[in-house]
């Protein structure tokens, strides 16, 4: 069958490489100390943007030492640097504050991980993933599921505690499944949500439900979006999202037949593309597959076609 590698290259958001230090994060419900030490460095995280200078070598998170009052900012402890020093970042909003409005340390302009997170270190990549998932969180967990009383953040901003009932919570990470499914003839089917712009089509993608593996969500989704069987579902590579809190498990799959039904309230139109009727599909427009890298759907698309779909 294909001659193609089993494994996607490394895709951008799973390039990350960060020591943790988790064993260090039990002695951390307070930050204010780690904050104090000049050899910490602080990542500032407001509405989803990081400060980010432009170098030669490409994009560069701007980080500094910390300050009064980052403390009250939710510092979160993402772990420790080639030096060992202590990497924080504050996620929480600053009151009053709009992005373009305030200023970053040393004037690096606010950007965000879709514009940069191609471009950045591995070690960068990993540090803005990161906090911006638990930026996300933070701001979205307020409460106990429990009880409904706040929560407030501890053991180095990684849980959230409820101070009624003593229950402590993680945060949340949702799998999702992504899929280049072929035919017999190889060809790709791609889809268009309802939604999206006229040209626009991708693979199909969904959340994995519970009690399903990756494989039965591949198959269940495919199955209800486009109505095609599919075999041989094969995990080749994952990548964190942080939009705003996903794994993307990136799988190929095996149609078991070509006729295409389309879920009406989720795809909009879908269709078979053989490799030989790429270039016209994307001279005419009528396939418009990407204009960024970041996502693991033009690493599958690019994977099933043997190289770059735009230049
Ligand atoms: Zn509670």
């Amino acid at each position: 069958m294909s001659t193609r590698p089993h494994r996607l290259p490394l895709v951008p958001l799973g390039r990350a490489v960060l020591d943790r230090a988790a064993e260090r994060r039990a002695d951390l419900d307070d930050l204010g100390e780690l904050l104090a030490d000049p050899d910490t460095r602080v990542l500032e995280v407001v509405d989803s943007h990081c400060p980010v200078l432009d170098t030669q070598e490409g994009p560069r998170l701007q980080l500094r030492a910390g300050r009064p009052g980052d403390s009250a900012r939710l510092p979160v402890f993402l772990g420790v640097d080639d030096e060992r020093h202590a990497v924080v970042a504050l996620v929480g909003v600053m009151s009053e504050v709009v992005t373009p409005a305030v200023e970053t340390p040393d004037a690096a302009p606010w950007r965000t991980l879709r514009e940069v997170g191609e471009h950045l270190p591995d070690a960068e990549v990993a540090l803005m993933t990161t906090a911006l998932a638990l930026h996300h969180w933070h701001g979205t967990h307020g409460h106990c599921p429990r009880c409904g009383h706040p929560t407030v953040p501890a053991r180095g901003g990684w849980v959230r505690r409820c101070e009624r009932d003593g229950s402590e919570h993680h945060p949340r990470t949702d799998p999702a499944v992504i899929m280049a499914v072929v035919d017999d003839a190889d060809r790709l089917l791609l889809a268009r949500n309802v939604g999206w712009p006229q040209g626009r089509f991708s693979v199909l993608a969904g959340f994995v439900e519970p009690g399903e593996t990756l494989a039965q969500a591949v198959e269940r989704e495919v199955l209800e979006e486009v109505g095609v069987r599919v075999t041989d579902v094969q995990h080749v590579g994952d990548q964190p999202w942080p939009f705003p809190n996903s794994l993307m498990f990136g799988h190929t799959a095996r149609a078991l037949g070509a006729d295409l039904t389309l879920q009406e309230d989720e795809i909009a139109e879908a269709m078979w593309v053989a490799r030989d009727d790429v270039p016209r599909l994307v001279e005419q427009g009528i396939w418009i597959p990407t204009r960024s890298r970041l996502s693991i759907s033009t690493h599958l698309m690019e994977h099933w076609y043997g190289g770059p779909l735009l230049p």
